[in-house]
């Protein structure tokens, strides 16, 4: 079922140098690993098929949409044993993932058959005008053609072989070739096994999709600086996404990357909600925190309350639901060693306190919750970092103008969240205009684990949340990112996009 080969522009295909995957349970296997010669072969293939997929119908591309939906479905079984070896994510974690999936890819096949995205502007010619006769104007959004996409470690499927930038870019009508994340090469391979299935059932040109594996950073290199990719979609860390930006902006050409970086996704407990409501906040909290590991980018690590007795019942009571909480296993071991390196960094901050003690070893994790004062918070810019894992950390002010110079400190976040009572009315909206700067998405009184894949969601926000503020990687806007406005000036109808008719 597996074959350890990559797939490249309709063929696959492998070298000798292998890597072995590392799976939680279950048995490992051999991986090919990519060469800068694969990716010139996936990636002028990619390019060879932008000349027909860039320019075929939207009720084609919407239905090569369908047909990897179908065709990941026909598999879910293999998906969902693969995957929940290779990630040691729970059954329904994969069997939901893959629902999402398919949805995607559904949704962004409905999505261009409405054909909102395409933006059409129509400035008619006026041609009496004084002193200068206006020509005809017309705009329509174009794919920009090939893409290079960087599967998540923590989404094996929604953000990764065929997830939402796939799905986005291929609704646009851009070719993409998929560096796999080494955590889940397994799963990589059989979402890859359905869209060559795809791809011949619809009869698409096989350089539409590439995907190659790898265990190590030369490939993503070569991908990003490769002349013939126009645009980046990513997941992951701070780092790795800060240097693959750089080497995009460094190119010849630069193209835009749009990574999806760090959050701590920080909550406001405004009193009345806290006084009325902390303990239920609490439990919420606590779940929302250990979901997955806490292995999410809308993680909320950050707790904001007014220092007293309220924010004391609350801390006792997440105590309590987090003691509840047993240990999970991590995606990969360097994502639990680098889970501990992140708790040792914030226990021994100055001014933090622990509020719960756990041990957990190997790729196992536990939660931590720590407390410290808004003062010590804001003197130390490392605890607004994301510790990716299920670590808390309470901030305590002494007053609300406290809690507003927190949020104003913030840097770029994915959400940011109140807890809210109607008492507490003017307190968020002396929030709000903060929080907006800071944020891309801002929630009350719930949660930030869950992403809705809708019109209006946003999963974005300004750097370090994103490198590219004005795109969201979740929900149909995620197209956007994947088009470029053309302008066509005085065009015969006959040489104008279909898409414009
Ligand atoms: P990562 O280190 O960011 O790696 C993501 C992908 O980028 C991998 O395919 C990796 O390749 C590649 N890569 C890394 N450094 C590179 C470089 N300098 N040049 C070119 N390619 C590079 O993420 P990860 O492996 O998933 O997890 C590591 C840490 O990332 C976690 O502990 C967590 O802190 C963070 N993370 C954050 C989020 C989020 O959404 N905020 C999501 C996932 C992970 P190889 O692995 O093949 O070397």
């Amino acid at each position: 079922m597996l074959t350890g080969k990559h797939l490249i522009a309709g063929n696959w295909t492998g070298g000798d140098e292998t890597f072995t995957s590392q799976p939680a349970h279950g048995p490992a296997h051999a991986f090919s690993v990519g060469t800068a010669a694969d990716v010139d072969a996936a990636v002028t293939g990619a390019e060879e098929a932008f000349w027909s997929f860039g320019y075929s119908s939207r009720e084609s591309r919407a239905a090569f949409l369908n047909a990897i939906a179908d065709e990941i479905e026909s598999r879910c079984d293999a998906i969902t044993e693969v995957g929940t070896q290779e990630t040691g994510l729970p059954e329904a974690r994969l069997n939901g993932e893959r629902g999402r999936t398919t949805g995607q890819l559904r949704l962004f096949a409905s999505h261009i058959l409405k054909g909102d995205y395409l933006d059409k502007r129509h400035d008619e010619a006026l041609p009496d005008r004084q002193p200068l006769p206006r020509p005809d104007i017309k705009m329509v959004q174009r794919p920009v053609g090939p893409v290079a996409v960087f599967g998540a470690s923590n989404f094996p499927l929604a953000f990764s072989t065929a997830g939402g930038d796939t799905a986005s870019a291929l609704a646009a009508g851009c070719p993409v070739v998929v560096k796999g994340h080494p955590a889940h090469p397994g799963t990589a391979e059989l979402v890859a096994q359905a869209i060559d299935a795809a791809i011949k059932k619809c009869g698409v040109h096989p350089g539409v999709f590439s995907l190659i594996q790898s265990n190590g950073i030369e490939v993503g290199e070569a991908l990003v600086k490769h002349p013939l990719i126009q645009a980046v979609g990513f997941t992951g860390s701070l780092r790795a996404g800060r240097a693959l930006f750089d080497l995009c902006a460094a190119r010849p050409t630069p193209i835009p990357f749009f990574g999806e970086l760090g959050s701590v996704n920080p909550m406001f407990l405004l009193p009345h909600a806290l006084k009325n409501r902390g303990a239920e906040i609490a439990k919420g909290w606590a779940g929302s925190l250990t979901m997955g590991a806490g292995q999410f980018c809308t993680n909320p690590g950050i707790v904001v309350a007014l220092d007293g007795d309220d924010t004391d019942a609350f801390s006792a009571a997440a105590t309590t639901a987090l003691e509840a909480v047993n240990a999970q296993t991590m995606l990969t071991d360097g994502i639990a060693s680098a889970y501990r390196k992140g708790r040792d960094q914030v226990a021994k901050t100055a001014g933090v306190r622990e509020l719960m003690t756990s041990t957990c070893d190997l790729r196992n994790a536990t939660p931590y919750l720590y407390r410290v004062s808004g003062e010590d918070w804001l003197d130390n810019h490392v605890l607004g970092e994301e510790v990716f894992g299920p670590l808390g950390i309470i901030v305590t002010v002494s007053d609300f103008i406290q809690m507003q110079a927190i949020a104003r400190s913030l840097q770029g976040q994915l959400t940011s969240t109140i807890h809210m009572d109607d008492a507490d009315m003017d307190e968020a909206k002396a929030l709000m205009p903060v929080l907006e700067r800071k944020a891309g998405r801002i929630l009350t009184n719930g949660f930030p684990t869950g992403v809705e894949v809708c019109d209006a969601m946003v999963h974005g926000g300004p750097y370090p949340a994103s490198t590219n503020f004005g795109a969201t990687s979740v929900g149909t806007l995620a197209i956007r990112r994947f088009l470029r406005p053309v302008c066509y000036q005085n065009m015969p109808d006959a040489l104008l996009p279909a898409d414009l008719g």
